[in-house]
């Protein structure tokens, strides 16, 4: 199983390429990627999370779930503010403004194009996993002060966590 990389990893905030093909390198990136997901009680994950640089997300409601290949935000309107967190920040969670609704292009594992027109709590779902692919975080939506104030906190958390497990 795949670790999640936890910031400041700098896999993190690096641009993802896009994929050219889908072959079986691919489709075995998907299935780690679920797989992770599915673990760490993620709803979404994006390549890089996983140390990948490849346009790659995959979103899981339930049982059901969805990859999108080089996902593209074609067109959004409205904004609302809400708390998320991210797998790659444990225990952080800031208010991040983002659109109400969000038009997407990408291809599905087929290698076949899909729009999708997503609003409201999964809209911000696939607009957060979008961000990871260009190497932008929850923590970049807020001011510089806040943040690395929360990440200094984060950091010591976990270094507490892991003395922890060693003894
Ligand atoms: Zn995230």
């Amino acid at each position: 199983m795949d670790e999640i990389r936890i910031y400041p990893d700098p896999v993190l905030i690096k641009k993802a390429i896009p994929v050219q093909n889908i072959d079986q390198k691919i489709k075995k990136v998907v299935d780690r990627m679920v797989n992770v997901m599915y673990a760490n009680k993620g709803i979404g994950l994006a390549a890089p999370q996983i140390g990948i640089l490849n346009q790659i997300i995959v979103v899981g409601l339930g049982r059901d779930w969805r990859v999108l290949i080089n996902p593209e935000i074609v067109e959004g309107e409205g904004e609302s503010v809400m708390e998320e967190g991210c797998l790659s920040l444990p225990n952080i969670e800031v208010p991040v403004k983002r659109m109400e609704k969000v038009f997407i292009r990408a291809w599905n594992l087929d290698g076949e194009e899909v729009s999708l027109e997503l609003s409201n709590f999964l809209g911000r779902v696939y607009q957060h996993e979008i961000d990871h692919l260009r190497g932008i975080l929850i923590i970049h939506h807020i001011s510089r002060l806040r943040r690395e104030l929360l990440i200094k906190r984060m950091i010591k958390d976990l270094k507490r966590s892991q003395e922890r497990t060693v003894l």
